[in-house]
């Protein structure tokens, strides 16, 4: 298959391909239209041209494109999900769970859409301004960059595209090189659905290369950016007076306290599916956690069961839990910090090796927290799990992160999670639930490391409107 950039409201092929592999099968799946420096300037002429034509459409207008389109990728669900199973490795469960949440993402947008809405001010409360009303009203921004990870290839393309649509703004995507068929899918969907065309652009390729044509364009007037934290902080660097959105990495940790003995096998079943769903590839994917003296023993042995009954093989079966890594660099990397751990004295209690091209799913005991496995973003199916004497050590290592992003805490003790969540520095913390837990609607964003800004469609749109004040004097 031949695939082209999707621009001014059309597939665009050229000669200039590059191949995409399936990364399990090692299949190719298609040629994908490399996108020049050249046609990112064209997606963006062509979103700012189409900028008039955005901000005219009504709030209703705008709503209804969004709800179309979730109800045309409703009857195209499963196709969506093979597309993202193929091109990411997704176990096909998890793919339709991701193509589940876009329909959910994009129906919120079009709910957002319609509340818009400024607020009342009484100008009155400073000297001199009686005699006036004022209101404030959401102006959207002008052309949005959006600039989109592998590892969630619709969803989270979703949520910049849906909030920037809703706000009246065009939006130019690049998407990860591995993964731009689903960009392109909605894209298609959107432009089907009523978006003016050249209002969406999908340029696919070389992330540098694009990113800086992006960047300099003065008529981009934000980047929403989801990825790692060294390009993330490139492109914040070089943005200007661009606004930025940034969701990076994290080593989400969580807290098993003393109050949980008898809840040890639910916990450790969500705990196993928060560290290897989609093969841990997932920002907020449960890393570290950390257990009360007096259930360590236990909970370790509940986690190695739970674990050893995930299924590694082909993203295509349905009984799939884990499947390989995005490429081989990715399984060397996890495999080579796996080494390591256990060299430095890490207990590997299951898994710890490579298969086809990922890592079977892995639980580290008392790993040190020094490790490049405990203190970076592993980004594959490895779980660690150490031993603390309480919630204050807990606290003091689950802070222990250049990251920021998710936590989670699980305790009958409501007045001790409540003081570890608001002494945690992190964008999230879900008590009782696992760090790798996202509602599409909820403010969703990172602190340190792990990001800039706020996602979850409401907060996006406040991030791709400007504020107008406007005041009548009525007493002349
Ligand atoms: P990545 O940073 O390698 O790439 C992300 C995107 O940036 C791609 O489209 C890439 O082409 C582009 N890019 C690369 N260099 C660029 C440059 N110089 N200028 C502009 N764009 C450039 O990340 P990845 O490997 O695709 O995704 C994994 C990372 O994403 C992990 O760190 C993960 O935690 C993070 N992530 C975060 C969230 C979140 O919401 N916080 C969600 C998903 C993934």
């Amino acid at each position: 298959m031949l695939k082209g950039l999707f621009l001014n409201g059309e597939e665009k092929i050229t000669n200039n391909t590059y191949p995409l592999y399936h990364p399990h099968t090692e299949e190719k799946i298609a040629n994908i239209t490399q996108g020049t420096q050249e046609d990112m300037k064209e997606a963006i002429s062509a979103a700012h041209n189409n900028f008039a034509e955005m901000k005219a459409l009504t709030s209703n207008q705008r709503a209804n494109i969004l709800f179309e389109a979730a109800d045309r990728l409703l009857e195209r669900q499963e196709e969506a999900a093979q597309i993202i199973s193929k091109e990411a490795s997704k176990p096909i469960k998890a793919a339709r769970g991701e193509v589940n949440r876009t329909i959910q993402t994009l129906r919120f947008s079009g709910e957002e859409a319609k509340r818009l809405n400024g607020e009342y001010l009484s100008l009155d409360a400073a000297e001199g301004g009686e005699g006036r009303d004022a209101f404030t009203i959401h102006e959207p921004l002008g052309v949005i960059g959006a600039i989109t990870p592998f590892n969630f290839p619709l969803n989270l393309t979703t949520h910049k595209v849906g909030p920037a649509v809703a706000a009246g703004n065009p939006v130019v995507i690049k998407p990860a090189e591995q993964t731009p068929l689903s960009s392109i899918l909605l894209a298609e969907i959107l432009t089907q659905s009523g978006l003016p065309k050249g209002a969406i652009a999908v340029i696919p390729g070389d992330g540098p290369a694009l990113g800086e044509v992006m960047n300099q364009d003065e008529r981009v007037k934000k980047i929403s950016f989801t990825g790692s934290p060294e390009v993330g902080k490139l492109i914040k660097s070089k943005a200007g007076l661009k606004r930025v959105t940034l969701e990076l990495g994290s080593n989400a940790a969580m807290y098993v306290d003393e109050s949980c003995a008898d809840q040890l096998n639910d916990i450790a079943s969500k705990a196993a599916a928060g560290a290897f769903s989609y093969n841990g590839q997932v920002c907020l994917s449960t890393q570290r956690i950390y257990v009360h003296e007096s259930l360590f023993e236990p909970f370790k042995q509940a986690l190695a069961v739970k674990t050893k009954e995930i299924v590694f093989g082909d993203p295509a079966e349905e009984s799939t839990v884990v499947s390989s890594l995005i490429n081989k660099k990715s399984q060397q990397r996890v495999l080579d910090w796996i080494a390591e751990a256990k060299a430095n004295g890490a207990e590997v209690l299951t898994g710890g090796k490579g298969k086809a091209n990922g890592v079977l799913p892995t639980v580290l005991a008392n790993v040190d927290r020094n490790e490049k496995i405990s203190c970076n973003e592993v980004f594959g199916p490895v779980v660690l799990i150490n031993k603390v004497k309480n919630a204050s050590e807990a606290l003091e290592q689950m802070n222990d992160s250049r990251y920021g992003l998710n936590a989670g805490i699980f305790s009958n003790n409501l007045s001790q999670a409540m003081n570890m969540a608001h002494q945690l520095e992190v964008g999230q913390v879900l008590i009782n639930d696992v760090p790798t837990l996202r509602f599409d609607h909820m403010p969703y964003g990172g602190v340190k490391d792990s990001g800039y800004g706020r996602e979850g469609v409401k907060y996006a749109i406040e991030e791709m409107t400007e504020l107008k004040m406007i005041s009548l004097n009525y007493k002349g």
